[in-house]
């Protein structure tokens, strides 16, 4: 497959390259080659990008929602159409087991296309009586859009973010991360495609510092970041100085609690699409995995067997079932962590190490024994690393449960159907999961609570963090004044 893209960015509906830019290696994860090379954004690219939104946007805002909607479906159609090889490149850009991004990645892009597509229409204001007077509120796109993305999922997020924007009338300039610059430009491609109007999603590359200067610029009015919480906390505060709309999807340490009345099978399920689908490089992973003592063994027994099972390899050959880690450093800061895990007393009851061949593999880790106060319990490790931790009672267990500075999911197995729902309205998150893990339909709202995050996606609830209300008043008497 074709890796290169045809140039660094796309602004204006076109690829456009500045070789003056600093080069950005894209490695592909499984064999540790270079498959393309990107330049970040000069200044002057940023500029062009800006400049070609904004005028854009004006005329995208005043066409129907109808037509806006009939484009983005188209893409989503296109989207699905090039299913195959959108995959191949998300595997290529972040090492993803083919088996995943030919059913993750690319179809779930095409999701929030067809489904901000189809509400595009349907988006209004309203009428409001006042005695004989009257208002109405018209909903009104932001203006320009920075969306800039984490390298877990670049093709969905980069359509995430992108989707409701157009829906709402916006143009969108998105930066992928610098690890996965690839897919996003295939997004932008698709749009254009399907009849998008030229410069309304625009792609960057670049490092944080690209990321930096869009956020600073007057002339963005939103930010949406899918990130670590540290760089949220920057990107937050700096969007902070221009008062700019934003959307936070950050981090999290979730918790997944199995009580001892849990199908055993259905939580070990859960416990491993929370833990070791992509590589454990999911935000919503529940990585402490608070477990009944009664069923402990069991359930680290079954764990054991059905982590046995897993088919590690060549992530384009689709029996293979686990890939390697996104990057060198993703993969040190996870085996770190292992150490870490061990020293304080954790005990390793499967994987716990690299493997040995090209790329950048490692075994999916599970650790028993875990205590709350353990560093492996306590940091996001973003990385195939499962905590277990024992518990007896349910007060006690949704106090641990919450007790961390992250918000941003957490999950249930238990046949008991009012503790179920009882612990999930005490849950001190933003995606709760009973009996399931890590679903995240683009019909339903996804975010953060406490320091995972700000505003939510998909849904019709991401209307609102892309638009905005106006209000107008209209007098149908004669106006009085005091004086
Ligand atoms: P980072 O926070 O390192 O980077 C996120 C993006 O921000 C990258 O594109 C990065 O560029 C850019 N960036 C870095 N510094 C700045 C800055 N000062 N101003 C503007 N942009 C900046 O996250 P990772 O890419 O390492 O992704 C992993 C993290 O993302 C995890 O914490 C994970 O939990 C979170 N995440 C959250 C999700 C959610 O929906 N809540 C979903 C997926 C991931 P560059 O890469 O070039 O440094």
């Amino acid at each position: 497959m074709q890796t290169q893209p045809k140039a660094s960015h796309f602004i204006g509906g076109e690829y456009v390259e500045d070789t003056n830019g600093t080069p950005i290696e894209v490695i592909y994860p499984a064999t540790g080659e270079t498959i393309a090379t990107v330049h970040a954004a000069t200044p002057a690219v940023i500029d062009k990008a800006i400049t070609v939104a904004r005028t854009a946007q004006v005329e995208w805002a005043r066409m129907s929602g109808t037509e806006r909607g009939r484009i983005l479906r188209r893409a989503a159609d296109i989207m699905r159409e090039r299913n195959h090889e959108l995959s191949v490149l998300e595997t290529y850009d972040t090492g993803k087991p083919y088996q995943e991004t030919s059913v993750a990645d690319a179809t779930s892009g095409a999701d929030a296309l067809e489904y901000f597509g189809g509400i595009a229409a349907s988006l209004t204001g309203e009428h409001i009586q006042l005695g004989d007077d009257w208002g109405y509120t018209r909903r009104e796109p932001l203006g320009l859009c920075v969306g800039i993305g984490a390298w877990n999922y670049p093709t969905q997020i980069a359509c995430w973010k992108g989707a409701p924007a157009l829906a709402c009338g916006n143009a969108i300039i998105f930066k992928p991360s610098e690890t996965t610059p690839l897919c996003a430009l295939k997004v932008a491609e698709i749009l254009v495609e399907a009849g998008l109007p030229a410069g309304l999603y625009n792609v960057v590359q670049g490092m944080g510092e690209v990321g930096a200067s869009l956020v600073s610029d007057p002339r963005v009015d939103k930010v949406s970041l899918t990130g670590s919480v540290p760089t949220g906390r920057r990107v937050y505060a700096a969007a902070a100085e221009g008062i700019k709309h934003v959307t936070m999807e950050l981090g999290g340490k979730s918790p997944l609690i199995v009580f001892e009345d849990a199908d055993i099978e259905n939580a070990v399920s859960g416990a491993i699409l929370g833990n070791f689908y992509s590589s454990g490089q999911v935000c919503s992973n529940g990585t402490r995995v608070f477990v009944h003592r009664d069923i402990k063994e069991a359930f680290l027994n079954r764990l054991a067997e059905r982590l046995g099972r897993a088919v590690i390899g060549d992530p384009l050959d689709p029996a293979t079932s686990f890939g390697p880690m996104v990057s060198k450093r993703q993969l040190d800061i996870a085996l770190g962590y292992i150490e870490k895990g061990r020293a304080e007393g954790a005990r390793v009851v499967f994987g716990g190490a690299a493997i040995d061949r090209d790329g950048f593999y490692m075994q999916p880790t599970v650790f028993a024994d875990v205590t709350d106060d353990m560093t492996i319990a306590r940091e996001e490790i973003f990385g195939p690393v499962m905590s277990v931790l024992d518990f007896d009672d349910e007060d006690d267990v949704m106090a641990r449960a919450n007790d961390t500075e992250f918000g941003l999911a957490a999950g249930v197995f238990t046949r008991d159907l009012t503790r179920a729902h009882r612990v999930a309205a005490r849950f001190e998150a933003g995606t709760c999961y009973i009996n399931t893990y890590n679903d995240a339909p683009v019909e339903a709202p996804f975010g953060g609570m406490k320091n995972s995050g700000v505003g939510r996606e998909n849904s019709k609830a991401a209307i609102d963090h892309y638009s905005q209300l106006k209000s107008v008043y209209v007098r149908m008497g004669d106006l009085e004044a005091p004086f």
